[in-house]
């Protein structure tokens, strides 16, 4: 399937008897051979994925979203802000560019309830040790404050010129966003992903 990072499909599994067909975010880069989605098991549907096996079929329909707008602007720095199962559009993110040879800075402020739950962190760190124009910061549950403007301009300095890209709970989205554009951030260079189903 041809996709650009960031975009989500649809799926269902009917050998487990999940025929309803929900959404998921291809973790995966375009490079690799399989497509990739990491699942966090919230309610009925996503809990019996525990139960799938070798040689199961699963039907995809997509690629859908646009959460990779302004991304082939491969001039302008990025700012990648992850709440929980929210990384997930940004394994895929990274994992490309990898595969590139570009300039543009790359800051990834991954945040989490608990370390146990950052489970990514390990994939992410051995991506930083190849993509030097990544910088990486944790927020898991207790060692760093929640990731915040005040935060952000940290590390960041001039907020203005960058693309902001947010994934992760509706709440956490909605501050930052406002947050970001109280400080200076056009609108239109904040891009959102929201997981809630509406
Ligand atoms: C664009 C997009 C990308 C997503 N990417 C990921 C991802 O990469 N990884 C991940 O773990 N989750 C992702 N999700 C969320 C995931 O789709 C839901 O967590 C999952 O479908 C919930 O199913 P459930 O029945 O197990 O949970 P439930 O507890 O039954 O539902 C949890 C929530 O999902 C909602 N929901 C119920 N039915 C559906 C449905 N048919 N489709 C969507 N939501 C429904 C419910 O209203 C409830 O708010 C994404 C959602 C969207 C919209």
């Amino acid at each position: 399937m041809s996709f650009l990072p960031g975009q989500f499909v649809f799926i269902n599994f009917e050998a487990l008897g999940l025929e309803e067909k929900h959404p998921f975010t291809i973790s995966s880069a375009p490079t690799f051979k399989e497509l990739r989605i990491s699942v966090k098991a919230l309610g009925d549907y996503t809990v019996k994925l525990n139960q799938l096996k070798d040689g199961m079929i699963a039907n995809v329909w997509g690629p859908y979203g646009r959460f990779y707008k302004g991304m082939s602007d491969e001039t302008k720095d990025v700012v990648m802000i992850a709440g929980g199962i929210g990384i997930t559009p940004f394994l895929s993110m990274l994992n490309n560019e990898l595969t590139k040879n570009l300039k543009r800075k790359i800051w990834l402020y991954y945040g989490a309830s608990s370390t146990e739950d950052a489970v990514y962190d390990t994939e992410i760190s051995a991506i930083e040790e190849k993509l030097t124009n990544l910088n990486y910061f944790r927020h898991f549950g207790g060692i760093k404050p929640r990731v915040s403007v005040n935060v952000l301009k940290e590390k960041l300095g001039e907020l203005s010129n960058k693309l902001f890209y947010i994934c992760g709970p509706t709440i956490m989205m909605e501050n930052l966003s406002e947050q970001l554009i109280k400080n200076g951030v056009k609108r239109k260079n904040i891009i959102m992903e929201d997981f809630a189903f509406k």
